[in-house]
C-alpha cells in the first residue's frame, strides 16, 4: 500500500510539474503578445523629500493590464521576462514611457525607473536611455535609474563603465533594496551613487527590532558621509516616519503617503497643487 501511495504521490507531483511548465510557457507567450498589444502600464509612486516637504520624484512601477486576469503585479512576470530576455524591450518601453510622462511634470520633479541586470548585460542600455531622453526632451538630471546590487554580481567592468557613462550625461543612479541580498559595502566605494534606497524589510521592523533601527541609522550616516541621499522604502505609519526623520533620512516612500497611481492621478495631484499632502 505504501508503494502505491508513493506512486500516487509521484504521479501527482509529476502532474503538477507539468502544469507548472505549461503555465510558464503560456506566460512567456502571453508576455510577448502583451508587449505587442500595449497591455503594460506604468504606475507612479511619489517619494517625499523630508527637507523641502514636497514630492521630489515618482518611481515608475510596471503593471500588466491582463484581459482576463486584471491588473498583474510585476512580481509575477519580471522573473520570466528576465529569463527570456523580454525584459529588454519591456524595459526600453518603460524608459521611453516614463521619460515621456515626466517631461510633462513640473521641472523639479524627477522620475525613477527600475532597470534589470539583464538590461545591463545584454547591451544597448546606454543607447536606449539616450534615445528615451532625446525623444521626450526630458533633462537627464530628471531621470534616475534604480539598480540592485545584483548587477555587480558578474564582476565585470562593463557594468561600472556603463554606470559612469550614464552619470557623465547627468542621469542619476540609485541603489535599490539596500541591505538585502548580496549587500557588500564595497559597492558603495566602487560607484558614487546619488541615492541609497533602504529596503522595506528594515522599515517594517524599525519600531519593533532594535537591530533594524540601528541598521537604518548606520545606513543613513554612511550615506551622508559618502554624500549620498537616502530613501526609506515602504513607510506605512507615522511612528515609522518619526523614527526615520530622527535618523536624518532624506526622503520617504510608502503607503502612508500614497500607493502607486496611474499617470492621470499624478497630473491631478499637480493640478490640485497639493504635492505636500500628508507630510506633516
Ligand atoms: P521595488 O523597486 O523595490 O519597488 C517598491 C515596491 O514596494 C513596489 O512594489 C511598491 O508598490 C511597493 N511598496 C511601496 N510602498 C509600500 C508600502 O508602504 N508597503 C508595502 N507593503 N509595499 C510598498 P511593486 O510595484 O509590486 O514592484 C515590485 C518590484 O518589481 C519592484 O520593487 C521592482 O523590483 C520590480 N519592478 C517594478 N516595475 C519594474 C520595471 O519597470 N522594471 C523592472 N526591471 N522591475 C520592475
Ligand atoms: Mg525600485
Ligand atoms: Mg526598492
Ligand atoms: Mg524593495
Amino acid at each position: 500500500r505504501a508503494k502505491e501511495a508513493g506512486r500516487g504521490t509521484f504521479a501527482f507531483f509529476e502532474e503538477s510539474l507539468n502544469r507548472r511548465a505549461q503555465d510558464r510557457r503560456r506566460l512567456e507567450t502571453d508576455l510577448r503578445l502583451a508587449l505587442e498589444r500595449g497591455e503594460f502600464e506604468l504606475y507612479y509612486q511619489p517619494l517625499f523629500d523630508l527637507e523641502s516637504n514636497r514630492i521630489g520624484s515618482f518611481e515608475a512601477l510596471i503593471r500588466w493590464n491582463h484581459p482576463e486576469r486584471g491588473l498583474v503585479s510585476p512580481l509575477e512576470f519580471i522573473g520570466v521576462a528576465e529569463e527570456t530576455g523580454l525584459i529588454v524591450p519591456m524595459g526600453a518601453w518603460a524608459l521611453r514611457e516614463a521619460c515621456r510622462k515626466a517631461s510633462e511634470w513640473p521641472d523639479h520633479v524627477r522620475v525613477a525607473v527600475n532597470v534589470s541586470p539583464v538590461q545591463f548585460h545584454r547591451g544597448g542600455l546606454n543607447e536606449t536611455i539616450v534615445q528615451a531622453l532625446a525623444a521626450s526632451g526630458l533633462a537627464p538630471q530628471r531621470l534616475e535609474i534604480e539598480i540592485t546590487e545584483s548587477v555587480f554580481l558578474d564582476g565585470s567592468d562593463a557594468t561600472l563603465k556603463l554606470l559612469h557613462a550614464l552619470r557623465s550625461i547627468g542621469v542619476r543612479v540609485a541603489l535599490d533594496d539596500f541591505g538585502t541580498g548580496y549587500s557588500s559595502l564595497s559597492y558603495l566605494q566602487s560607484f558614487p551613487f546619488d541615492k541609497i534606497k533602504i529596503d522595506r524589510s528594515f522599515i517594517e521592523n524599525i519600531l519593533t527590532r532594535p537591530g533594524a533601527s540601528a541598521i537604518v541609522a548606520a545606513i543613513t550616516d554612511l550615506a551622508n558621509a559618502l554624500g549620498m541621499e537616502t530613501t526609506a522604502e515602504g513607510v506605512e505609519d507615522n511612528a515609522q516616519l518619526a523614527e526615520l526623520r530622527s535618523h536624518g533620512c532624506s526622503s520617504v516612500q510608502g503607503f502612508l503617503f500614497a500607493k502607486p497611481m496611474q499617470a492621470r492621478e499624478v497630473e491631478k495631484l499637480f493640478d490640485e497643487g497639493n504635492q505636500a499632502r500628508h507630510v506633516a
